[in-house]
């Protein structure tokens, strides 16, 4: 089963993108900082989705590398898998080139991973599944 857990969007301003989506009508939830990806983020849930709302704190981090590069923009889209750990394993299996060959632990305690857009058709793509409930 997959489901599009949300959709990461490169901001320069997470102020003025959560303004936006407040004057649009929607809540902006959970704004954080994750220091390990280098970007202070926030969630805007649609529907049974999310936007994720990504800015920098590095100029170094992969968010401040894309907007220089590309600007403001969709960043990645990322799919909620049932078995994180064996979808990655059938992904090397056959060839898919990973951004880091590692599960990463995320906010909440969500696990996550990410495919390189060369392997996805032009789109980075990222893997993730819930933690473990009742923990
Ligand atoms: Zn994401």
């Amino acid at each position: 089963m997959f489901d599009i857990d949300h959709l990461g969007v490169a901001v320069k301003s997470l102020a003025a993108a959560r303004t936006f989506y407040e004057h649009l009508g929607l809540s902006v939830v959970g704004e954080e900082t994750v220091e390990g990806e280098q970007v202070r983020l926030a969630m805007v849930p649609v529907g049974e989705s999310r936007i994720e709302l990504l800015e920098a704190t590095s100029p170094e981090s992969a968010i401040a590398r894309f907007i220089a590069k590309r600007g403001e923009g969709l960043h990645h889209v990322a799919l909620r898998v049932n078995d994180l750990a064996a979808t990655v394993e059938r992904l090397k299996k056959s060839g898919t080139r990973l951004i880091s060959e590692d599960i990463k632990v995320g906010a909440g305690g969500h696990l996550y991973v990410f495919v390189h857009p060369s392997s996805t058709g032009g789109v980075l793509l990222e893997l993730c599944e819930d933690p473990p409930q009742g923990v």
